[in-house]
C-alpha cells in the first residue's frame, strides 16, 4: 500500500474516532484532500482510492489540474480569491470556501449570472482576528450574510474558518465552538437562500478537535500527502 493510501486510511479512521467520541455519524463529515502544490500523480492515487473532493488555494493550479481531471474531482477553492480571477474558476469549482468581502461576493454573483449558474459558497470567518488571515469578523457575520443573501446567483451554504497554527490543537477548540455557535444563531434567523449545513473547519493539526465541535468538512493536506515543498 502506498503512503498516500495508508495516510488516507488513517485520516478516515481518525474522523471515525472523533465523530464517534461525541456521538456523531462519521458520514456527516466530508474529507477534502488538500492537493495544493502536489503533483497530478498524487491526486490520481487519492482519486483511485475514492477521494473525490480536493482543495486548492490558487486559481492557476485549479485551472491546470482541472485540465487533467475535469469534473472527476469536486474542486474546492479554499484560498483567498481575487475578484479579477473569479471568472476562471466559477464554473469549475463545487464550492468556494473563502468568501470574505462583499466585493468578492458580488463578483462571483456576476460571473455566475453570465454563465447561467448558481454558485455555492461558504463565508470565511476570522475568529481570532489574526491580521495574517482573511475573513469576516464574528460580530459582522450576520449582517454580511444578510447582504450576500440578496444576490441571486450565490447560495450561502455555511461557514469556513482557518484556526491559528498552535502546538496543542486543544487551544483551537474555543474557535471551533464559536463557529458552531454562529451557525446555530444564523439558522435561527431563517435568512432567505441561506442554509448552514456546511461547517468547513479543521486541518492536519486540529481536524479531530474540529469534528468534536461540529465540523462537517475537514481540509487535510499534510497528513495525506506529506509536507509541502514550496521551493520549486
Ligand atoms: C493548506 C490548507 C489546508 C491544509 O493544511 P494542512 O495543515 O496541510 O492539512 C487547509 N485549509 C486551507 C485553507 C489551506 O490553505
Amino acid at each position: 500500500m502506498s503512503n498516500i493510501i495508508s495516510n488516507i486510511d488513517e485520516v478516515l479512521g481518525n474522523i471515525n474516532i472523533a465523530a464517534t467520541k461525541v456521538g456523531r455519524d462519521p458520514k456527516e463529515i466530508k474529507l477534502i484532500a488538500v492537493t495544493k502544490t502536489k503533483p497530478v500523480e498524487d491526486i490520481q492515487q487519492a482519486l483511485g482510492y475514492g477521494v473525490i473532493d480536493a482543495g486548492e488555494n490558487k486559481v492557476q493550479e485549479i485551472r491546470d489540474k482541472y485540465e487533467v481531471f475535469g469534473d472527476k474531482i469536486n474542486w474546492h477553492m479554499i484560498g483567498h480569491l481575487q475578484t479579477n480571477k473569479v471568472k476562471y474558476i466559477v464554473d469549475k469549482v463545487t464550492l468556494i470556501h473563502s468568501v470574505d468581502s462583499m466585493k468578492l461576493a458580488e463578483k462571483i454573483d456576476a460571473e455566475a449570472n453570465k454563465k447561467g449558474i448558481i454558485i455555492d459558497v461558504l463565508v470565511q470567518v476570522n475568529v481570532a482576528k489574526e491580521d495574517s488571515k482573511f475573513g469576516i469578523y464574528v460580530e459582522e457575520v450576520i449582517d454580511f450574510i444578510s447582504e450576500v443573501s440578496k444576490l441571486s446567483n450565490i447560495r450561502v451554504k455555511g461557514l469556513m474558518t482557518i484556526a491559528p497554527y498552535v502546538d496543542n490543537p486543544e487551544e483551537n477548540r474555543p474557535i471551533f465552538r464559536k463557529i458552531k455557535e454562529i451557525v446555530i444563531d444564523i439558522k435561527s434567523k431563517n435568512i432567505d437562500n441561506v442554509t448552514m449545513d456546511i461547517i468547513s473547519m479543521g486541518m492536519t493539526n486540529d481536524y479531530m478537535i474540529a469534528i468534536e465541535e461540529g465540523s462537517t468538512m475537514v481540509r487535510v493536506g499534510t497528513a495525506i500527502f506529506g509536507k509541502r515543498n514550496y521551493v520549486k
